[in-house]
């Protein structure tokens, strides 16, 4: 009986792969089905499988939570393409964020950006203390990470590009300052993907990302990922993935996987479209900033030649339109491929105002400190064609921001007197 060619060996965890991105992202963690030929996995649904004694599975896997095949060869394939040993899969991203900061003993202190997802701040602000654990936040992370460690600090949060401004950290920098005190570092890598950016290269501890996004791509699973090399980490995160169950089912794990073999694709295709709607932003008399990581003009463009493959900005973008609120809701409304929604990361373009929807819940004054006013305006590029995306931006800024008219001897814009 003749066999096929045995697919590309990547050993769970394997950290030392010699292939590129794309070819591991289709082979990583996708052997042929020994038994059937299938080239692609099925959905293993089974909740518990057969023993041939008492104690005596009959493969590697007892009961579903605790491992089952789908799940872990979608973590193999994360952990390859974040240079990792471990991947660890969760039911969403904010469930990794959770459950890493369960495994900090009780008294722990964390130092974490200002500008984290929504979301982390509020389990940071609202359910670590609860178990024991105390965040301070800082602005500029680089310059006045000394400055904020004390003696039981045991994790520094790390989110970069920052969201919705598109801020930079450097990740070396601030993990130099961090292992001198032997404290760990955690960088949520959603915004950028495996493919534009590898925290772990840089010195980070932990990587994660909400799979939600960029991962599975396509705007239809909630799921989290955990990227790792410490045996000890493994030996604490798997213990709590079990324990505490936020598990991702069979099935979601099954489609992100699939998602993830097109990553480096979409992520490609995302960072030309951002690129050129970015640049007609830019050039655009509508528009008071831009915030790109891919454009020279960026403050921490340095940090971003330096972090991400080939410079590449993502495709995330953000940027202040002129007219205030008032034009930043005309924009959104005025679009016609990009959908008026939050999250990102998908095939399709989408297109938010932070201040009042994915950012509402900080104060004014908090959010306008961090640059997030009432006229900023954030944009996800999908896939689409880069020259239909960018003239549906350029139509829709002509109709947000309505020309000076003389009303009444006074000069009124957006139907607000200046
Ligand atoms: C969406 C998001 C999360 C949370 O992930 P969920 O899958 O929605 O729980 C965390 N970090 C960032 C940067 C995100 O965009």
């Amino acid at each position: 009986m003749a066999f096929s060619k045995a697919p590309i060996e990547t050993p769970p965890g394997a950290p030392s792969l010699t292939h590129r991105f794309g070819t591991m992202a289709v082979h990583a963690g996708s052997p042929h089905d020994p038994v059937t030929g299938a080239v692609i996995e099925s959905i293993s649904l089974s909740t518990t499988f057969a023993q041939t004694a008492v104690g005596k599975p009959v493969g590697k896997y007892e009961y579903s939570r605790s491992s089952n095949p789908n799940r872990d060869n979608f973590e193999t394939a994360v952990a390859a393409l974040e240079h990792a040993k471990y991947a660890l899969a969760f039911a969403s991203g904010s469930a990794v964020t959770a459950t890493i900061l369960q495994s900090l003993d009780f008294g722990s202190h964390v130092i974490s950006v200002s500008d984290v997802y929504g979301g982390t701040h509020r389990y940071f602000t609202q359910c670590a203390k609860a178990h024991g654990v105390e965040v301070t936040f800082t602005p500029e992370i680089e310059i006045d990470v000394r400055d904020h460690i004390q003696k039981n600090t045991k994790l520094i949060w790390i989110e970069t590009p920052s969201n919705p401004t598109l801020r930079l950290v450097d990740i070396r920098a601030v993990a130099t300052a961090a292992h001198e005190h032997g404290i760990k570092v955690v960088v949520d890598n959603t915004f950028l993907s495996p493919y534009v950016q590898n925290p772990l290269d840089h010195g980070a501890d932990v990587v994660v990302h909400s799979v939600t996004k960029y991962i599975n791509g396509h705007s239809d699973v909630v799921m989290g990922v955990a990227a790792f090399n410490s045996d000890k980490l493994q030996e604490r995160l798997s213990f709590l993935q079990n324990a505490g169950g936020a598990v991702p089912s069979p099935h979601d794990c099954w489609l992100a996987h699939r998602g993830l073999k097109t990553l480096h694709l979409r992520a490609r295709e995302a960072t030309i479209n951002a690129t050129s709607v970015a640049q007609a932003l830019a050039a655009s008399p509508h528009v008071i900033s831009v915030n790109y990581p891919g454009s020279d003009s960026h403050p921490h463009r340095k940090i971003a030649i330096k972090q991400h493959r080939d410079g590449m900005g993502g495709g995330m973008l953000s940027f202040r339109i002129k007219g205030g609120e008032g034009a930043s809701e005309r924009f959104c409304q005025s679009l016609n491929i990009y959908v008026l929604a939050e999250s990102l990361g998908g095939v399709e373009s989408l297109v938010e105002v932070p201040s009042t929807m994915t950012h509402a819940g900080i104060p004014k004054d908090q959010r306008e400190a961090v640059g997030i006013f009432d006229d900023l305006v954030r944009i996800s590029c999908g896939i689409e064609d880069s020259e239909d995306l960018t003239a549906d931006v350029l139509q829709a800024l002509e109709k947000a921001v309505v020309f000076p008219k003389i009303q009444n001897g006074l000069a009124v814009q957006n139907g607000h007197v200046e």
